[in-house]
Order: structure tokens, then C-alpha cells, then sequence
């Protein structure tokens, strides 16, 4: 059950994530102040309410988890968001990412492959004030009626670039995806897309995903 009250300790408890990130060097104020205003304990089950708040990623049901906090500022700072951009993400999750997207000023559309969990974040998104536009589908197809993108921002670990959501993103526009290494986890890759089409691109360190899988379903 998802409880959607936000009282003093749940917001005390997310302001001292936000010191946490920030002493351990994290210096991206609008993203800290974006993680300051998503409730993160909203996503989870309401008896987790300890964990919501502390650096780990989380299980959310049907196999998946929410990002840990450090992932998701990381991700948010390289995407280099500004206000009123068209953010595409794959992997809705819990859809936290996508919230803290939107609170930096982001129109955010988002695809989530599995049909359950979509079911139940939309539900959770549409009972909050964040623009965030729920999609079921498979990411590798993207969302070519509401392209050129922005900003592509993929959360689930990736094995190659998928050629079709390059397509959709705007000539200077840049993807964040975490790239699958040969140990099972993943490297942060940063491209940005340069006006002859070439992409540029930057590496920042380990992390570690689920797998982005093809088409849809439950499993
Ligand atoms: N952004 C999420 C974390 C998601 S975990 C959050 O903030 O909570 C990764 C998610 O990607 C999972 O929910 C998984 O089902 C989804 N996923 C994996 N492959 C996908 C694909 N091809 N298209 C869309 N979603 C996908």
C-alpha cells in the first residue's frame, strides 16, 4: 500500500538525504533541491518508510527496484536538464527518476516495459503535481510521436545504443545510459549528439542495473 502523506519527519528525513549527498561531494544544487521536494517514501510500500530515505536501491515488486539516491542524482546531473526540455525516459520503475526530473522543469514522458508495475506507478504519478507522462511500451522503439527529444535519460542497464531513441533526440542533444560492461554491471555513458549526427561520448564509472529487455510483458 502507498500512503501519499508527506509530513515533517518524512521531509526531515529527506532533508538530511540531501545533506548526506552533498557532504559526500555531490555539488549539483538543482538537482539536491529537486531530490529535497520528491517525496522518495511516496514510491515505496508505506512500511518502508526507514529505508525511503537512505542511500540503497529498493525492491518495488515484479522483480525490479528504485534507483538508490546517489544513482539518481548522478544520472540527473549528467543529463544537464533545463527547465521547459523534453525529457524521454525508459524504465518508469517506481517512477522517482522521472519525478525528480520533472521538479527540475523537465516535460517528462516515460516508458515502463512491464505492465503491472505500470499500472501501479501511473496511479502513484497521477495522484502527484509532476508532469509526467506514463507510457507502457518497449524503450528500444522510443516515442516517435512526441520526438525529437531533448534529453533521452535510460535507467536500466543497456547492451547497445538504441539506434531509434538517437533518432529521436535533437541535433546537441544528449543521452545518459548506463552501458553494460564485461562484469555483469555497467559503465555511465554520457553522448551528446553532435549537428552532423556524429556522437560524442563520455564515461562515468561503475554502476549497477537491471537488465533493458525487449518488448513487453510481466515477467
Ligand atoms: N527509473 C526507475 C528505476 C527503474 S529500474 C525509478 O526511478 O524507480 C529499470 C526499469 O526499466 C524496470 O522497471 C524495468 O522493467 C524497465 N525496463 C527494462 N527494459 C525496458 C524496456 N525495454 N523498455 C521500458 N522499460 C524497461
Amino acid at each position: 500500500m502507498n500512503s501519499f502523506e508527506d509530513n515533517y519527519r518524512h521531509k526531515g528525513l529527506r532533508q538530511k538525504m540531501v545533506n548526506q549527498l552533498r557532504s559526500e561531494g555531490f555539488d549539483d544544487e538543482r538537482v539536491l533541491a529537486a531530490l529535497n521536494e520528491v517525496p522518495r517514501h511516496i514510491f515505496l510500500d508505506s512500511s518502508f518508510v526507514e529505508y525511503a530515505y537512505s542511500d540503497q536501491p529498493f525492491s518495488i515488486g515484479s522483480g525490479q527496484t528504485i534507483s538508490q539516491p546517489s544513482t539518481v542524482a548522478m544520472q540527473s546531473k549528467l543529463l544537464k536538464v533545463d527547465s521547459g526540455m523534453k525529457v524521454l525516459e525508459i524504465g518508469t520503475g517506481s517512477g522517482y527518476q522521472a519525478c525528480v526530473l520533472a521538479a527540475m522543469g523537465a516535460k517528462v514522458f516515460t516508458i515502463e516495459r512491464q505492465r503491472n508495475l505500470y499500472f501501479r506507478t501511473k496511479e502513484i504519478l497521477e495522484a502527484l503535481p509532476f508532469r509526467v507522462k506514463a507510457f507502457l511500451g518497449d524503450g528500444y522503439e522510443g516515442l516517435p510521436n512526441y520526438s525529437p527529444f531533448d534529453r533521452v535519460i535510460i535507467t536500466a542497464g543497456a547492451p547497445c545504443i538504441p539506434p531509434k531513441l538517437v533518432e529521436q533526440l535533437k541535433p546537441e542533444g544528449i543521452m545518459v545510459i548506463p552501458m553494460d560492461d564485461a562484469k555483469g554491471g555497467q559503465t555511465m555513458v554520457r553522448i551528446t549528439k553532435k549537428t552532423d549526427g556524429s556522437l560524442e561520448r563520455e564515461e562515468f564509472g561503475s554502476f549497477k542495473f537491471v537488465p533493458m529487455l525487449t518488448g513487453t510483458g510481466n515477467d
